[in-house]
């Protein structure tokens, strides 16, 4: 099975592909899927709700959807993710028992990977092929250790329904949400995500990660009238300085009593020349808070300075929602049976209860659904030994925990059919 999972892993990734985009990846799980023992295989439209963001344009969507296709990916099951509806649900049904959910995220990212000789997927020919993405947050790996766990489960002892989430664009805080309401959820009693790595060497299992800051990214698109800057500036109507001002502004959010928030304007750009008063800016922005509501604070008065910074340039904004994502914690109950399942787990030497992330997810839109339903949620941290951090030309994963991984969940997803009714 090892080499099965280091074979896929290695194929995805060669394959990056951003959110929304995962065409290629997702056809291929898919593929690899319909072979083995899975009693439903449900797949983008399918598994997804009405309502995305951060969708990119046609013309982007048709690149990518090109490039999947000319990298080998079956006509067929392309065909069934037109317009971007990337990702899949894969179920297997082995009697009475509980629902139990596994959510892995499969994008990649917009960075170009090292070639450098001791980059192991550059030395051993699976570094991306799509020059300038990446799979640089081990997304590969948490796919790969998705199909293994159906494997895993399908030849135990398990009873119950086991459907694991095969989730498109979590590094844009856009999958998430879409996947929550897309249906399948709705019956899940508890529910596990996994994350390789998280700078926890290969060997250590953390049961049950929290801390995840809510965030929600925003773009704010201010639209002025240009004028000649030197004949008649007094015509124009600046949109530069809405943007600036609104720049300005963000920063002047007062923090809050009840815990930490974060204010970024991660990028801005406008105008078109230094002789012309500029009709057009952007500044793409995001807010994070400890908790939802600390999150929401600052995000409602981002909002407002927005509107003002362009009502006190006599300009108009337009403000669309790019990622957001909710804070969330882990059941004590089911970092338990996590702990558990890991203390007896080959290639383990470390359990860890509890760590925080100190970043921000989209699983916890997931994890919040079902424990609103009830039932239970963890988010587990998988430890990897990775050379360069998460995000970074030289991240990659040690491949002995692909088979940890699937070891620590499957034995988990068991006892968890044991227990709960
Ligand atoms: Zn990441
Ligand atoms: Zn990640």
């Amino acid at each position: 099975m090892h080499d099965t999972l280091v074979e896929l892993r290695r194929d995805l990734h060669r394959h990056p592909e951003p959110a929304w985009r995962e065409f290629y990846t997702t056809a291929r799980i898919v593929d690899e899927l319909e072979t083995r023992t899975v009693d439903e295989l449900h797949v983008g439209p399918e598994v997804l709700g009405e309502d995305r963001t951060a969708v990119p344009d046609e013309a982007e969507l048709d690149e990518w959807y090109d490039r999947a296709r000319e990298a080998g990916a079956r006509a067929d099951l392309l065909d069934r993710l037109r317009g971007g509806n990337t990702g899949a649900v894969a179920v297997l049904r082995r009697g009475e028992g509980p629902t139990v959910g596994l959510r892995v995220d499969i994008d990649g990212l917009p960075i170009t990977e090292s070639d450098a000789d001791d980059h192991r997927p550059a030395a051993e020919g699976f570094r991306s092929a799509n020059e300038g993405y990446m799979h640089a947050c081990g997304h590969d790996a948490h796919a790969a250790i998705g199909v293994g766990v159906l494997d895993a489960v399908a030849e135990s002892d398990f009873s119950g329904t086991l459907k694991v989430f095969f989730q498109p664009g979590e590094e844009m805080v856009a999958g998430g949400r879409s996947m929550a309401e897309g249906g399948h959820l709705d019956d899940v009693d508890s529910l596990l995500a996994v994350h390789v790595g998280l700078d926890h060497p290969t060997g250590e299992v953390v049961a049950g990660i929290g801390g995840f800051l809510a965030v929600s990214q925003f773009r704010a698109d201010f639209t002025g009238e240009a004028a000649h800057a030197g004949g008649h500036p007094e015509r124009g109507r600046n949109a530069v300085q809405a943007m600036a001002a609104a720049v300005q502004n963000l920063y002047a959010i007062p923090r809050h009593a009840d815990g930490a928030t974060r204010v970024n304007a991660g990028r801005v750009g406008g105008g078109t020349a230094s002789n012309i008063v500029p009709e057009e800016a952007f500044v793409d922005a995001e807010v994070r808070g400890e908790t939802t509501e600390l999150m929401e604070y600052v995000d409602d008065r981002a909002r407002r300075v927005v509107d003002h910074a362009a009502a006190m340039h006599d300009c108009e904004v337009a403000v669309t929602q790019v990622g957001r994502a909710p804070s969330g914690e882990s059941d004590e109950e089911l970092v338990a049976v996590v702990a558990d399942a890991a203390e007896v787990t080959d290639g383990v030497d470390t359990v860890t209860r509890r760590d925080e992330l100190g970043g921000s997810e989209d699983a916890t839109y997931l994890m919040n659904k079902v424990q609103e339903n009830g039932g239970l949620a963890a988010y587990v941290c998988v430890g990897t030994d990775h050379p360069g951090g998460h995000h970074t030309p030289t991240f990659d994963v040690d491949e002995a925990s692909l088979s940890i991984g699937v070891d620590v969940l499957a034995t988990a997803v068991e006892e968890i059919g044991r227990r709960r009714p």
